[in-house]
């Protein structure tokens, strides 16, 4: 197996769209990388780019410390799984799974059936390596089979089998080569959700079992989170962000990775942040306030140290970061709509008690049309419904800074 590395690759096409900027990443040997961003980021660009199915216009690509950048995909040692499978429509499972193996032994002793049925009699030596080389391609494809729980369809035709069973095959095919990497392009976004889930599991026990470098393309984030080693997250043809599942969660680079990682969406609140006294007040319509002692005080007293204005923040904060309360510094909260997930219910509601202030004409407005909306999860049985008032409070730990304008996390360690 072996370390996949891209150096400030680029890809601009004919038609001057630039799919991919200036990408470098490094995928360790046997590492998991999921490739994740929403439609037309440039993550199929650059996987087939590692491939070689498609031709980079800057920089170099490394497969196992050897710059494959200018080699032929047949080349590099790498097998390539698509959503859309690929079998050979009129070939057996076992076809399938041998074809390549076939293919290749074919070409090593050349000859076909005429030439085999002469060198059994004048290279008896070479014939028996060959009917030893094919036995081990058999052993091969009914090991991987049986390792794929598809050894009982073995000649069976593609379209004799299901959506699952055919994903199946197709990842069967890449691993009777045992290439030095596997890159996956959306295999399972055309099975149902349950078969996708069960065959993420069977993905993460390949991978350990196969000890394989995988890079795996995806606009699935769930797919991502569950999947990945490492997660790296595209937009516009950049990675914006490389990390462990919890690392991207958790500590986001900016508000895209913030917004696009997640289950439920991030709760988000526009406003100023300054220091009074020695306390941080955060002014919005979600009011927050650190005091000396509070959780990341001190790091956000060091953001704010030298200036004395007010600065425009957006602060984020995940569903979960909200439980009810009582105390003080709770906020009230108008629930609007109540999901039952089953495991959990999560709460959509509205900040209640927004400030009112006179308009220029002096009639009574609300100073901001728009009512901040937040996302809080409850334990299944909670008991609330849509118009209930309740009290909630955040969990300032947790909360996160963005810079309105730049998107970056103000507070990324
Ligand atoms: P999806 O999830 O929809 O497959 P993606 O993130 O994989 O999207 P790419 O397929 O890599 O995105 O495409 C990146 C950008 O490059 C898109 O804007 C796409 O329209 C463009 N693109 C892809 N192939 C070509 C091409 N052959 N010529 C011109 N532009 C292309």
């Amino acid at each position: 197996m072996a370390t996949v590395l891209l150096e400030s690759v680029n890809k601009r096409f004919p038609d001057g769209t630039q799919a991919v900027t200036d990408v470098s990443i490094e995928i360790e040997d046997q590492e998991f990388l999921v490739l994740v961003g929403p439609s037309g980021c440039g993550k199929s660009t650059t996987l087939r780019i590692i491939a070689g199915l498609e031709g980079s216009t800057g920089g170099v690509v490394r497969i196992g410390g050897r710059d494959v950048t200018n080699v032929a995909p047949k080349d590099r040692d790498i097998a390539m799984v698509f959503q859309n499978y690929a079998l050979y429509p009129h070939m057996s499972v076992y076809k399938n799974l041998s074809f390549g193996l076939t293919l290749r032994l074919n070409r090593l002793f050349g000859g076909g059936v005429i030439g085999r049925g002469l060198r059994k009699i004048f290279q008896p030596q070479r014939a028996s390596e060959f009917v030893r080389q094919r036995e081990e391609i058999g052993n091969k494809v009914r090991r991987t089979a049986l390792r794929l729980g598809i050894e009982h369809l073995l000649d069976r035709k593609p379209h004799q089998l299901s959506g699952g069973e055919r994903q199946r095959v197709a990842l069967g095919r890449a691993i009777v080569r045992n290439p030095a990497a596997f890159l996956f392009d959306e295999p399972l976004s055309n099975l149902d959700a349950k078969l996708r889930q069960q065959l993420r599991v069977e993905l993460k026990r390949l991978h350990r079992d196969l000890k394989a470098t995988m890079i795996y393309v995806t606009h699935d984030q769930v797919e991502a989170m569950t999947l990945g080693d490492r997660v790296a997250i595209m937009n516009e043809g950049r990675i914006l962000q490389v990390g462990g599942p919890l690392e991207v969660y958790q500590r986001p680079a900016n508000l895209f990775v913030a917004k696009f990682i997640g289950n439920s969406p991030i709760n988000l609140c526009p406003g100023t942040v300054s220091k009074v006294g020695d306390r941080i007040e955060f002014e919005s319509q979600i009011p927050m306030t650190w005091g000396p002692g509070c959780p990341r005080f001190d790091e956000l007293d060091a953001l704010l140290a030298g200036s004395s204005n007010a600065r425009a923040v957006v602060v984020g904060f995940r569903a979960e970061d909200v439980g009810l309360a009582e105390s003080e510094g709770a906020i009230e909260v108008e629930v609007t709509e109540v999901d039952r997930l089953g495991e959990s219910t999560m709460v959509h509601s509205r900040v209640c008690g927004l400030p009112i202030q006179k308009s220029k004409e002096d009639k009574l407005v609300q100073k901001n049309t728009i009512q901040q909306i937040v996302l809080f999860r409850l334990e299944s049985d909670a008991e609330c419904a849509s118009g209930d008032r309740l009290r909630v409070k955040i969990d300032l730990e947790r909360v996160l800074w963005f810079d309105p304008d730049s998107g970056e996390n103000l507070l990324k360690e």
